[in-house]
């Protein structure tokens, strides 16, 4: 047997001997691939491993949110989403408090300049006509709330935010306005029900469901969220938007409010508590893809 001959059986052999142990490792990593689709849902979680995220957001820039609602997620140590609506009079006579809560942690979220709605709606005698979603353009109504983003930039220096839709309709004149903004926001709160949404981690992060309470004592408040709680495997989120805190309108009275926030604030474990920028940034960061499709500008 020549030199050649003896360089061939060696190898030979050493394939013979490694075969097996390649084969494992490919059959480990041909598994681990066909893994990897599932893996960010199957370890999604949140921070800290709480059961519900909350978003406890305050729409239309009311000045019992400033009097009653800030200092009481202050005392409690909770950051929660204040939707201004730019052309209410509260926030030019009392940008500096605004500007203030920003600088705490909270997040000041788009809810136009004007809040059109349809005035086509039951109940909706007080819309302006001229500020009737029926009768505005898609492309005004895009151009409406992006120059609130610039607002509100002007007013806390971030560029990352979220939307409510205000009176949660989701026409201009006829046309669904959000695909034309979304890519403006990190998500966006754009239909009124109860507030629970079961996955996440699942769900259209431009299309989230909240309840709008009024009028309710501290018990009910206290267990939709122990309710959210109850039912989530984990991936829940539990959405509520407010008005008046004890004046204004669509009003929560301070006591079922206070109710509601000492019971989130004593189960830190149960109930993660953040901006809804924070907690989709935390679901969008969860739920990115592999690399390559995140470079094919998914
Ligand atoms: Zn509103």
């Amino acid at each position: 047997m020549g030199r050649p001959e003896r360089w061939l059986l060696r190898r030979l052999a050493l394939a013979i001997v490694l075969a097996p142990a390649l084969a494992a490792v490919l059959a480990a990593a041909s598994a681990a691939a066909a893994a990897t689709p599932a893996t960010p849902a199957a370890v999604f979680a949140w921070p800290a491993g709480a059961r519900v995220a909350v978003s406890l957001s305050y729409d239309d820039a009311l000045a019992s949110q400033l009097d009653h609602a800030l200092p009481a997620l202050a005392a409690r140590g909770l950051k929660a989403s204040f939707y201004l609506t730019l052309a209410s009079p509260v926030v030019a006579q009392r940008l500096a408090e605004w500007r203030q809560a920003a600088a705490q942690g909270h997040e000041l979220g788009n809810h136009t300049l004007f809040h059109p709605c349809s005035r086509a709606a039951p109940g909706r005698d007080w819309v302006a006509p001229y500020r009737d979603l029926d009768r505005i353009d898609v492309a005004a109504l895009r151009d409406e709330i992006l120059l609130a983003n610039t607002f509100l930039q002007a007013i806390d220096g971030r560029t990352e935010r979220t939307f409510t839709a205000p009176c949660a309709d989701r026409l201009a004149a006829g046309t669904p306005y959000m695909p034309q903004v979304a890519a403006a926001f990190v998500a966006a709160k754009a239909r009124a029900g109860r507030g629970i949404t079961a996955d996440a981690s699942a769900a259209d992060p431009h299309d989230v469901e909240t309840a709008a309470p009024s009028g309710v004592d501290g018990d009910t408040l206290v267990r939709l969220v122990e309710e959210a709680a109850a039912a989530s495997g984990g991936r829940a989120l539990v959405s509520i938007t407010f008005h008046g805190i004890g004046g204004d309108y669509l009003d929560v009275s301070r006591a079922a409010h206070d109710a509601l926030l000492d019971h989130l604030a004593r189960h830190p474990q149960r109930y993660w508590v953040a901006p809804f920028v924070a907690i989709m940034r935390h679901v969008r960061a969860s739920a990115a893809p592999a690399p390559s499709a995140a470079q094919s500008g998914r």
